[in-house]
């Protein structure tokens, strides 16, 4: 019988776990959100994934479980594992990537060089903070941010008394966090996999282009990192991945200074968008990774196949009428170029395909791509 994978999620992420999978001969099953969600391609139950009982329901038929977001409550997860349910990456890993409190708190502990942060239950001590690193920070929501949402830049406390007043009325109290505003140079991001029984595996380390906190556009592997920088970015992916034992693919987002030091910004614990140009530019996908980590198969080989990746996102896409519209067009001007597309209607802002382009000229690689995602953007 064919080893069943079930992903929690419905999005993007499911959805290109879902071509690898076939692959391998892996039978893949989702829980998703709702009708029609991306990854509605393969088998697909629907319901709440903060409900234990549908998620059990769920979790029964497969052997393993895992993840295309992180907000499965640790509760529900810790319940499953009780059950004898393989949940990877498991609760006491996840937590860290549910709550951006706990993880710097934890990487405190392990060492890992961060930007100077602290907890702030009031608007007393995020002023205080303010008046150490002047006058100006980034504060975030602890749980539930995403795509920028849920990080604010601010010069005074009062930015954020909306925050202080939610955190006020929510029962369960809590506190937000502040950080340095970081003068980066740019941002990086690790990923490595690693299985249940240990095999760790690294990836190049690569450039992330963030627009209004969205991803918009990855180079693999950064350029001019492939000495000290690339050697410290796997350091810092590889101690995280072993000191927080997760397993499957973990990103490190990370602030390169303008003295080239490394910051941990923040973690994810499934595949992630920086790690898109694998599929077409590595010889193992994050996808395929994932799935071979989760399982606890040995990992892929994560050497790229071209000296070059980029990709980029479709952030929207186009004003008028869907994406297939413009494959005749797109695909016919730029042969070389792989698109993506997730299954999704064109809204303002929203992630819905990306290209890929793999190459042995960086700048030729970056006009392909632009010009090939052009197509998808108007
Ligand atoms: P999200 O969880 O929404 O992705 P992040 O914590 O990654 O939020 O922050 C989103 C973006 O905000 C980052 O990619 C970076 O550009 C900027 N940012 C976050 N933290 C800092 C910081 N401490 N200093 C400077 N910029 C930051």
């Amino acid at each position: 019988m064919a080893v069943r994978v079930g992903v929690v999620g419905g999005g993007q992420l499911a959805r290109m776990m879902i071509a690898p999978a076939a692959e391998l001969g892996l039978e893949i099953r989702v829980l998703a959100e709702s009708e029609g969600m991306s990854a509605a391609l393969a088998a697909t139950a629907v319901g709440d994934y903060r409900d234990l009982e549908t998620v059990r329901a769920f979790a029964r038929d497969v052997d393993v479980l895992t993840f295309d977001h992180e907000h499965v409550p640790q509760d529900v997860l810790r319940a499953l594992v009780a059950d004898g349910v393989a949940v990877h990456p498991g609760p006491d890993a996840l937590r860290f990537a549910q709550d951006k409190l706990e993880m710097r708190e934890r990487l405190t502990q392990l060492g890992m060089p961060q930007p100077d942060w602290a907890r702030v239950e009031n608007a007393d001590q995020l002023q205080e903070f303010l008046d150490d690193h002047g006058h100006r920070a980034v504060v975030k929501t602890p749980r539930g941010g995403y795509d920028g949402k849920g990080v604010r830049v601010v010069s005074a406390a009062t930015e954020a008394q909306d925050w202080f007043t939610a955190l006020a009325e929510d029962a369960r109290g809590g506190a937000l966090l502040v950080e340095e505003l970081v003068d980066f140079r740019r941002e990086l991001a690790q990923q490595v996999a690693r299985r249940p029984s240990g095999e760790i595996v690294a990836y190049p380390v690569v450039e992330t282009v963030q627009r209004d906190g969205v991803c918009a556009e990855v180079v693999a592997p950064a350029p001019g990192a492939q000495g000290r920088v690339a050697a410290e970015a796997e350091r810092i992916g590889v101690a995280i991945a072993e000191g927080l034992g997760v397993t499957g693919m973990l990103a490190v987002e990370l602030f390169e200074t303008t003295d080239e030091r490394l910051l941990v910004n923040e973690l994810a614990m499934r595949p992630h968008n920086s790690g898109h140009w694998s599929q077409d530019g590595a010889v193992t996908s994050q996808f395929e990774q994932h799935l071979r980590a989760v399982l606890d198969l040995p990992l892929g080989a994560t050497s790229a196949r071209a000296p070059w990746s980029v990709m980029i996102n479709i952030l929207g896409g186009p004003a008028e009428g869907t994406l297939e519209d413009r494959f005749d067009a797109a695909m016919s001007a730029h042969p070389a170029a792989k698109v993506h597309t997730y299954g999704k209607a064109p809204r303002p802002g929203r992630k819905i395909g990306h290209v890929n382009v793999a190459g042995g000229d960086l700048d030729d690689v970056v006009y392909e791509a632009r010009a090939a995602a052009a197509h998808f953007l108007d």
